[in-house]
């Protein structure tokens, strides 16, 4: 195995378009398991630990998260709490010093627990070649289970969105409470400044889902109080933001849990999440 560690991305772009079947190495968490597993065998592995670039986070209202950073920085720098409750939720940490943003949307699972929280935000995917950059919103991006819309000579810079307040939440499921892959997981960021409300699920479907009707209804009820969160709301609003969330699912079963519990799942933890979002308001 031919192992590089180009220190531009000038010359890594070079590297790409010479050898189009390089694997790119971040952290190695999710590639070195299944290199470990047989599953893949890369002759050439591009390691972008020299690529400074991708390692930036600025946030300035729209927050740039380089490729790069890991769940660790994302835990302690970003400021939008549906990020970091996210990054908080994944392995262990050392995954989470080792795991990077970039590796969660290279993977594409519809397990990535960054994915439905980037997919709440609006969040935008940042590619680049050595013909410029090209931007994919997160919902696009994934085409399928581990089938992302990245081309051959392309690298993952990073995602991109608004900082959108503090109203948010992040909650996930599993067989366990730590080191654990999602059963389902759920992102809600509601953001009074312009006025929308973003709902994501994960691993309730082949890729990432948008629950549109039940953001519809949340924006609808806060439309009401004009954008006012309240401490909360009736019993039967949250029961049906829940219902509605939970009908956007598209669940099937398997060894992690069935489509009716995720279903549930989906009910209850989507209902939570608004009742801890009116809370922290
Ligand atoms: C014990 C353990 C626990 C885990 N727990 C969780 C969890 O709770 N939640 C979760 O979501 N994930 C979990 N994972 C999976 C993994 O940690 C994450 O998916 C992580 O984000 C992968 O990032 P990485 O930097 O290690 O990626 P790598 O393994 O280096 O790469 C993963 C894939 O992305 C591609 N890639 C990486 N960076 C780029 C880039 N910049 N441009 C283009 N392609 C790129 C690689 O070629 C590869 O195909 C776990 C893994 C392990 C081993």
């Amino acid at each position: 195995m031919e192992v590089s560690c180009p220190g531009t991305l000038a010359e890594a772009f070079d590297e790409l378009a010479a050898f189009p079947e390089t694997v790119v190495l971040a952290g190695g968490t999710d590639l070195l398991v299944a290199i470990n597993f047989g599953r893949e065998r890369p002759e050439r592995v591009m390691s972008l630990r020299r690529l400074q670039e991708l390692g930036e986070l600025d946030q300035d209202g729209l927050v740039r998260c380089g490729a790069r950073v890991t769940y660790a920085r994302m835990l302690a720098e970003l400021s939008d709490p549906v990020m970091r409750q996210a990054a908080r939720t994944v392995g262990s940490p050392q995954i989470r010093n080792a795991g990077t943003l970039g590796g969660n949307l290279g993977t594409c699972s519809p397990a990535g627990d960054t994915l439905p929280a980037l997919a709440a935000l609006d969040a935008t995917v940042v590619l680049a070649s050595p013909a410029g950059e090209r931007r994919v919103p997160l919902t696009e991006f994934m085409r399928g289970p581990k089938r992302p819309d990245r081309r051959p000579h392309e690298l993952v810079l990073g995602a991109e969105w608004l900082t959108a307040g503090v109203t948010q939440a992040f909650l996930k499921a599993g067989t366990r409470n730590a080191m654990v892959i999602a059963v389902a997981n759920c992102a809600l960021v509601v953001d009074p400044e312009r006025r929308r409300v973003g709902v994501g699920l994960g691993s309730v479907g082949p890729v990432i889902l948008r629950a549109a009707q039940a953001e519809s209804f949340a924006a609808g009820l806060l439309e009401e109080r004009d954008w006012v969160l309240p401490a909360t709301l009736p019993e039967s609003a949250f029961v049906e933001f829940g219902r509605l969330a939970s009908s956007a699912a598209q669940p099937i079963d398997d060894v992690r849990g069935t489509a009716a519990y995720r279903r549930h799942l989906v009910a209850v933890m989507s209902r939570r999440a608004l009742e801890r979002v009116c809370a922290s308001a």
